[in-house]
């Protein structure tokens, strides 16, 4: 398992809802903690790790040890209030940060692992995190909700993403995009 990078489809992929949790899952949880702590990231969609299944790990402190490792299973967001433009990035998108503008504060309900049920109010990094990662799950990344003008800066270097992924595909460090289409349902097939 690891953390692809834009263009890869399965970032653009609207993961479906997961109706079972099984001893595999749970390591795939632990195993994205861990990618998500290397890359330095206090948060991981698992459309990132090549999955299309219908949940997220936060980790706000970004380090093993320190804050509260949560997982969020089929997360749905309402009640959004205010406005706040903030930096952000991207472990898909390396290198690359811009500012975007979301809810200052929104409602998060979902379940934990466990089939806890989760409901919060979130406002500050947390309600910036959720949000940027229920993103992934449907497939958004950060960049379609920049400025038009103020994305122009990315330019150069989603071109080299691109031709970096095209060069991976055609080596075969990648399947092709048939095969990813064909492993994500296999995938679907099991969990939702
Ligand atoms: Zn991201």
């Amino acid at each position: 398992m690891r953390i692809i990078r834009y263009p890869h489809p399965t970032l653009r992929h609207v993961s479906k809802t997961i109706r079972r949790v099984d001893a595999e899952l749970t390591t795939i949880v632990e195993r994205m903690f861990d990618l998500m702590y290397e890359a330095q990231g206090i948060g991981l969609a698992a459309n990132q790790v090549d999955l299309p299944l219908r949940f997220f790990v936060v980790n706000l402190a970004g380090k093993p040890g320190e804050g509260e490792e949560r997982v969020f299973l089929n997360p749905v967001i309402t009640r959004p209030k205010g406005s706040e433009e903030s930096e952000e990035g991207c472990l898909s998108l390396p290198g690359m940060y811009g500012d975007v503008t979301r809810p200052k504060q929104v409602r998060i309900h979902a379940y934990d692992v466990s089939g806890n049920v989760i409901q919060e109010d979130a406002s500050g990094m947390l309600a910036r995190v959720l949000q940027h990662e229920l993103d992934h799950l449907d497939g958004v990344l950060f960049f379609d909700r920049m400025d038009e003008m103020k994305r122009l800066k990315f330019t150069d270097a989603l071109e080299q993403l691109e031709s970096e992924f095209a060069e991976a595909v055609a080596s075969g460090e990648l399947t092709s995009v048939a095969e990813m289409a064909a492993r994500r349902s296999e995938w679907e097939r099991t969990y939702c």
